[in-house]
């Protein structure tokens, strides 16, 4: 069964305007899909709704239905609302463009440990797994330096770790390879390809969808205008 599903999903912001209309799709374990489509088509919109980071959308549900019944994504079948945030975000990690919007403790280690610490883990399992991710990340030699001393291809990797510190079954990455040089991109697509969780990849990196995905969906205007095998999508572009 899908460890995440969409079911006819629609966002207007506040402002009125609509970024997301009627999107359905199931994310299966494991699977990496690509997520393309030009400025404002909504692909960020929608990774935020995989976490329930847009919160906005708890809104009353008309005729004695409950949002819990009727809301439109659900990850291993639990509603992304407001509510389950904590739950929510133990199953979809959420790594940001920029890496400076989700570094915000004083070391490197610390903010690998940040994510397990909220699980409620035990102090050794999440000793354990710091350490693990910091090695398979390549930055135990800076565990103890503050994330603004680093490249911004570290940090990238710091974001990754604490991510992945936290077992996550899906991925959210909103271009994940932008802002990198050549050899920091390569050995970040290297992480990603190497981690077994389901990933939808935001990107306009079309040699980087082609390389790691298996599947894509071109989002134009808040709607799905494909979904499919790359080679497919792309010789129809
Ligand atoms: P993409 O990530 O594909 O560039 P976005 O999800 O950022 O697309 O944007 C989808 C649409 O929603 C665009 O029309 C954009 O202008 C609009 N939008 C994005 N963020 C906001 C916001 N905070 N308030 C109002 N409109 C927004
Ligand atoms: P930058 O943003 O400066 O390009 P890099 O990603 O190239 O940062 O990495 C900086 C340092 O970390 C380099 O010395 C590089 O060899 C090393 N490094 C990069 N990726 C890994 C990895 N996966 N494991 C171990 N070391 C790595």
């Amino acid at each position: 069964s899908p460890v995440l599903s969409v079911d006819k999903l629609s966002y207007r912001y506040p402002n009125g305007q609509t970024a997301l209309s009627e999107i359905s799709f199931d994310i299966q374990p494991g699977e990496r899909i690509g997520l393309v489509g030009p400025n404002g088509a909504g692909k960020t919109t929608l990774l935020l709704h995989l976490n329930g980071l847009l919160p906005g959308h708890d809104l009353p549900v008309a005729d004695g239905q409950s949002a819990e019944a009727t809301y439109p994504v659900r990850v291993s079948g639990l509603p992304a609302l407001q509510k389950n945030l904590p739950a929510i975000r133990q199953h979809v990690g959420f790594l940001f463009q920029d890496p400076d919007d989700q570094l915000f403790c004083s070391t490197v280690r610390e903010d690998v440990a940040f994510g397990p610490l909220n699980l409620g883990l035990s102090r050794e399992e999440v000793l354990q797994r710091v350490a693990t991710q910091l090695a398979a990340m390549g930055l135990t030699d800076v565990e103890n330096r503050s994330t603004m001393q680093l490249s911004f291809g570290e940090r990238k990797r710091v974001c990754l770790a604490g991510i992945l510190a936290c077992q996550p079954d899906v991925l959210a990455l909103d271009e994940p390879s932008s802002n990198l040089d050549p050899r920091a991109r390569r050995g970040f697509m290297r992480l990603l390809e190497d981690c077994p969780a389901a990933q939808l990849i935001a990107s306009h990196d079309l040699e980087l969808i082609l390389d790691l995905c298996t599947r894509v969906m071109v989002l134009d205007r808040g709607r799905i205008q494909a979904d499919g095998e790359p080679a497919t999508i792309f010789s129809n572009q």
